[in-house]
């Protein structure tokens, strides 16, 4: 019997938890505010970003959203990062990445001040995390430790394998479950497309992360008997639908479903965590900028 992980629940309650810290914020006067950033015409980089807002609307976080010409000079994005970091009613900056091929996405996210960096993508951040000091945990890495926890899944001692690298998943979620902390001390590797006997390393593992980008890729037979599988993928296929594609994962959930002790769906897993994470931080950011006392969920 493989338990179901249900992203959208564990969110909800993070949410409701961060309307409390957003009512303790008010009470000093303070309201948390995050902007996002759009360099893009992508639909699905607007889609992204109309949901962030929504999201911050409905616990009563401040947004403030900038649309650049993703055809203007790189210089207009640095410029609108200089005047959001200089901006006290925004305690959190988001550019929604990817940017136009001409913009060096390393220099934007150097840009934006480290205190108000919700990505937690700022070198001074990533350094800090794996240090084991962190200010802010980057989104999808905290959301599917968040997870873990919600279900009682230990960590501690355990064996996980991550299969990805990113920036943005693979290596930040390997530096904190590596870290010396209850909701770390696992033993970690971390796989990618130079590994070789990946189904070897998997089954091996008492937690697989998938982040690879590869739809339904992990299949039963990469899977220990009872292993906890998180499924961080999100890929667009083709299918009949009114769309014409449909959301699928990294992991087959048919095939995996019987052999996973748990499972996180897709959607409805870890995409709803990032989204709960990122109000998270901008909640902790407000109270770090103003030197407000503030608890988090
Ligand atoms: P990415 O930057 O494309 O990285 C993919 C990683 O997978 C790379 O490290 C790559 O290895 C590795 N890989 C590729 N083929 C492999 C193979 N055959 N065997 C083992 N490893 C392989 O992707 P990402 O940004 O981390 O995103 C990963 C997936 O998660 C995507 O589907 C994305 O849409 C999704 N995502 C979801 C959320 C969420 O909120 N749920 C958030 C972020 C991303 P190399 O380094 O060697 O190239």
């Amino acid at each position: 019997m493989t338990t179901r992980i249900d992203g959208e629940a564990v969110a909800a309650d993070v949410r409701d938890s961060l309307t409390d810290s957003i009512a303790e914020l008010e009470a000093d006067g303070v309201t948390p505010g995050l902007a996002t950033v759009l360099m893009s015409d992508d639909p699905a980089s607007e889609t992204y970003v109309s949901m962030k807002q929504r999201d911050c609307a409905e616990v009563g976080i401040d947004s403030t959203h900038v649309e650049i010409d993703p055809d203007a000079p790189a210089e207009a994005l640095y410029e609108t990062i200089d005047d959001l970091n200089t901006d006290p009613d925004v305690h959190g900056i988001l550019v929604q990445m990817p940017v136009p091929e001409h913009v060096d996405e390393r220099r934007v996210l150097r840009r934006i001040d480290p205190i108000k960096d919700v990505d937690g993508f700022h070198p001074e951040n990533v350094g800090r995390l794996v240090a084991g000091d962190d200010r802010y945990r980057p989104c999808t890495p905290h959301g599917v430790q968040k997870l873990l926890a919600a279900y009682d899944i230990d960590t501690d001692g355990a064996d996980a394998v991550i299969v990805g690298r990113s920036n943005i998943v693979g290596k930040p979620l390997a530096n904190l479950l590596v870290q010396k902390a209850a909701d770390g001390n696992a033993t970690v590797t971390v796989c990618h497309s130079h590994t070789e006997d990946l189904a070897e390393k998997t089954r091996s593992a008492d937690i697989v992360v998938a982040a690879a980008g590869i739809p339904e890729f992990i299949d039963a037979g990469m899977i220990r008997e009872g292993a906890t599988v998180v499924d961080v993928g999100i890929n667009r296929v083709d299918a009949d639908t009114e769309k014409g594609y449909e959301l699928v994962g990294d992991v087959d959930h048919d095939s995996v479903s019987g052999t996973a002790g748990a499972l996180t769906p897709v959607p409805g897993g870890v995409g709803p965590m990032t989204r709960a994470m990122l109000l998270y931080n901008t909640v902790d950011a407000a109270g770090l900028q103003t030197d407000t006392d503030v608890s988090l969920p």
